[in-house]
């Protein structure tokens, strides 16, 4: 069975590893010319995701490559001095198994571990999909596929192809930048924040990386006139909402015309209640996108990638009950994701000087907390922060062999 996969960045190479192991051929289209290594934050991969990991056996490696960030200093404007909260601290209020890695260096983790058994192509995309499951590409000849899968991220192709431009979506009042800027500005395992209301910026860097990342999150009081496209108007646009805020912030700024990488995008959540039709379906932030940086979008990609994987070898490629077990996995995590989405793009960029007190004020309240009273209070809020260590993850056949096995039980 010929399974295409759109996009190479977290859901689609784990989606690929997963099938092909399971034994369906796999393709994999990327519109970059290559693994895009461009930068991009940090990600966090909560419970689930780390034992989806530890599965594929690349959790040692993922935990070599995270960050090492143990603290957070927060300037803000109206202080004398800068708070202190101890990051791992507070992290470990919201996930008991958590690993914070940078989105490039993961996604060329889950990429090597599939690399030899699925057919990557960089470089071009798909045009067009029929009903029968013929594919056109922008480049290569045309192809026949049993099941295609749209990974190509919020602004996926594939979503567009299928379902229209106009899928049901919330645009959270947010917008979030990254940019890489060099080392120096940064310092080794301190996070260092300027918090106001509407605005924060953000710097650190890890041990391997050669550069630092500034992050800038804003709530504009009125919408930016964003097009995802135009990255020129973009570094405008986000120079005009910060300029202004430190002399410090500033000269992050300075780097934005001259950075090798820049990412922006606005905080955006998708709020499809299906997202498959005929052979094809969509796996992360194509189809249930919570929200960049607010809504753990990639443990749910990773847990979506294992679990779409898993129904389809289950149901023998039938794709009719595979998506329908699919969706109906997910429902509980896409919805619990997307509302605590909502709540943080509100609580992550407060609106008001009291709003930024009580934020940095309960971090540093949480963080300080012993670490017994900090995870019984998580735990009584499953629904909440404690949303993805309790997604529960199914166990699948692992191997064609057990597959085929299980093939023979279902028909007796
Ligand atoms: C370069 C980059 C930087 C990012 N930086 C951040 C960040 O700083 N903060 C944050 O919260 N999230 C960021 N994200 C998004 C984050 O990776 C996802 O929210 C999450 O990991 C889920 O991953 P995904 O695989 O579903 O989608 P994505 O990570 O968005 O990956 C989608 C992939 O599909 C490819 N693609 C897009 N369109 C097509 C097409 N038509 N045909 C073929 N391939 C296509 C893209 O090049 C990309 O490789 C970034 C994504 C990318 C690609």
């Amino acid at each position: 069975m010929q399974i295409l996969i759109s996009g190479a960045s977290i859901a689609g190479p784990v989606l690929a590893y997963w099938l092909s192991r399971r034994g369906f051929d796999v393709t994999v289209v990327e519109r970059a010319p290559a693994l895009r290594k461009t930068g991009g934050h940090a990600v966090d991969l909560f419970r689930p995701a780390m034992e989806i990991s530890e599965r594929m056996g690349v959790l040692p490696r993922i935990e070599d490559y995270a960050t090492g960030t143990t603290s957070l200093t927060v300037h803000r404007p109206w202080a004398t001095r800068p708070a202190h909260i101890d990051y791992l601290k507070l992290i470990a209020a919201v996930s008991d198994r958590h690993v914070e890695i940078m989105r490039d260096d993961l996604s060329e983790i889950y990429y090597d571990a599939g690399r030899d058994a699925a057919e990557y192509v960089f470089g071009d995309q798909i045009t067009t999909i029929s009903d029968d499951g013929n594919v056109t590409f922008e480049h290569g000849a045309p192809r026949r596929f049993d099941l295609i899968i749209g990974a190509d991220g919020v602004h996926s192709g594939v979503r567009r192809i299928v379902f229209g431009d106009d899928v049901p979506e919330r645009f959270l009042d947010g917008y979030l930048s990254v940019v890489s800027v060099p080392k120096s500005l940064a310092r080794d395992g301190d996070m260092i924040g300027y918090f106001e209301p509407d605005r924060i910026a953000m710097i650190y860097t890890a041990d391997h990386l050669d550069d630092a990342r500034a992050v800038f999150l804003c709530r504009p009081r009125r919408p930016l006139d964003y097009d995802h496209r135009d990255v020129a108007r973009q570094k405008d646009q986000l120079r005009s909402v910060f300029r202004g805020m430190d002399t410090v912030v500033d000269r992050w700024l300075e780097e934005v015309e001259r950075t090798p990488t820049f990412y922006f995008d606005a905080i955006t959540q998708l709020e499809m209640t299906s997202w498959s039709s005929g052979r094809v379906t969509l796996v992360g932030d194509a189809g249930y996108c919570p929200g960049p940086a607010v809504g753990g979008s990639t443990s749910l990609a990773v847990y979506g990638a294992y679990v779409l994987a898993g129904e389809i070898a289950k149901t023998g490629g039938d794709h009719v009950a595979a998506y329908a077990n699919y969706e109906r996995t997910m429902m509980p995590a896409v919805l619990g994701s997307r509302s605590l989405a909502r709540v943080n793009a509100k609580t992550l960029v407060p609106g008001s000087r009291w709003g930024v007190r009580a934020l940095v004020g309960v971090s540093r309240a949480v963080s300080i907390l012993p670490l017994q009273l900090k995870q019984a209070l998580a735990r009584l809020n499953r629904k909440g922060i404690r949303l993805y260590d309790n997604m529960p993850l199914p166990t699948y056949a692992e191997s064609p062999e057990t597959i085929a096995a299980q093939g023979t039980l279902r028909s007796d």
